[in-house]
């Protein structure tokens, strides 16, 4: 069934109407038709079966048959600091840790960052909107405006200083295995070993969704400097290997976070 993003602003019970470029989507793209049936979703959990009443390139109107809470969201909150990538690969890593399903998205100015500022986090929040709805999610993830490294590591600690920094910095000349490591962050959090956290974690993550905020730190195509990793260390991030081989920032941030949620046993 096709599923459209509708802010929750726009979305009443009773009827909807859908205007402008998703009118034109729904109607010329995925041809919907008047009683076609329709998942509307307001990107914060909530969704509505609903029924087309009227379908043109200016107008969807539907009518709401349902009002269900979609959770498709993975129970671990991994929030993902990427190096400004130049071109196509920011676009790419974005649209694919959404597939996955990354809470937030922090582009960072590095050291070694080829750009120094960029005009896109518009695009990126329409990719993240896009990428949402494709693959079925039931939150859209946030953005966040550019900010140089110090910056970030500042507000991931001040956003979760109650919590102990849960933190990954991958860095391709050093680190831990991934799986020691996150052993470690679920160790010295807890005092249970990963096996039991994966058994915990399921009912912990039925009980409190939002129990494994975990923050995961890529660098640009140029890497990270060392100094940039030890201030990392100094706060707590644990520096991760992702094996011997050298892999493009993009590639990185998807087995990372692929590894992570197969690791804490969301990825089944
Ligand atoms: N310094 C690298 C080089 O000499 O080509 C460039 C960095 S790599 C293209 C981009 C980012 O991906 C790195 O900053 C790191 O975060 C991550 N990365 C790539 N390979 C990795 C590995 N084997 N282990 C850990 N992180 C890796």
């Amino acid at each position: 069934m096709p599923r459209i993003f509708i802010p929750i602003t726009s979305i009443k019970e009773g009827q909807i109407s859908i205007t402008g470029e998703k009118a034109r989507y729904l109607s010329s793209v995925l041809r919907c038709k008047k009683g076609d049936e329709l998942i509307v979703f307001d990107g914060r959990g909530n969704c509505l079966r609903t029924k087309i009443l009227r379908s043109d390139r200016r107008e969807v109107i539907v009518e709401t048959l349902e009002k269900f809470t979609c959770d498709t969201e993975s129970p671990i909150d991994i929030f993902l600091a990427q190096g400004l990538l130049k071109g196509e690969k920011m676009d790419m890593v974005i649209q694919k840790v959404t597939e996955l399903g990354v809470k937030e998205i922090i582009p960072v100015i590095t050291e070694r960052s080829q750009l120094r500022e960029t005009k896109k986090v518009a695009r990126w929040r329409k990719i993240t909107g896009e990428s949402s709805r494709q693959s079925g999610r039931s939150i859209i993830p946030l953005v966040h405006e550019p900010m140089y490294f110090s910056d970030c590591l500042s507000l991931l600690a001040t956003r979760h200083a109650s919590l102990s920094l849960k933190g990954l910095i991958f860095y391709e000349e050093g680190g831990i295995k991934i799986s020691e490591a996150i052993q470690k962050i679920t160790i010295h959090d807890t005092g249970y070993t990963i096996q039991d956290k994966y058994i915990m974690h399921h009912v912990s993550c039925i009980l409190n969704p939002a129990s494994l905020p975990i923050y995961l730190l890529i660098g640009p195509e140029g890497g990270f400097t060392r100094e940039e990793v030890t201030i990392a260390e100094e706060k707590g991030f644990i520096v991760t290997s992702l094996g011997k081989r050298i892999l493009r920032a993009e590639t990185a941030a998807i087995s990372a976070i692929t590894l992570v949620q197969f690791l804490l046993g969301d990825l089944g």
